[in-house]
């Protein structure tokens, strides 16, 4: 059983053809990002082809599951029901690719202790048998 960070009535993310092979990946515990398969490209958030070279062609590779912290916000606002605030959004750089971010969320710190190039690991969170989301703690 995984840590919980944040409540059941949390919305689910829109699961895209594209974006399915990433999700599948995370359900496995795994921090991938989308790769060409012939131009080798990388990009996240998935997308339909290669920004690139145009291919269809699209597989995806794991990451380390670590980066650092690009920019962030603290959240005070109640926006979601049972979410207890402050909660951080942030964008996070991922260590091993070509500068790629994914937008998560940092957790297991207090919120006003969040820093711009703050050293973080990926920690996947259960929200049900179908679904792990990635989160970042500091490592
Ligand atoms: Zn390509």
């Amino acid at each position: 059983m995984s840590e919980r960070y944040f409540p059941d009535l949390m919305p689910s993310p829109g699961i895209s053809r594209e974006s399915l092979p990433w999700w599948e990946a995370a359900l496995e515990g795994r921090l991938v990002v989308q790769r060409c398969t012939k131009c080798h490209a990388e990009r996240h958030p998935p997308a339909p082809c290669c920004k690139s070279c145009g291919s269809h062609e699209l597989d995806v590779r794991d990451t380390a599951g670590t980066g650092v912290v690009y920019t962030y916000t603290v959240v005070h606002q109640k926006l979601i029901p049972g979410m207890p605030e402050p909660y951080v959004v942030a964008s996070i750089e991922l260590d091993g690719t070509d500068g790629l971010r994914i937008v998560s969320n940092v957790v297991d710190i207090d919120p006003s202790k969040v820093r711009v190039g703050m050293e973080v690991e990926v920690v996947f969170e259960k929200m049900s048998d179908e679904l792990m989301v990635p989160r970042f703690r500091p490592r």
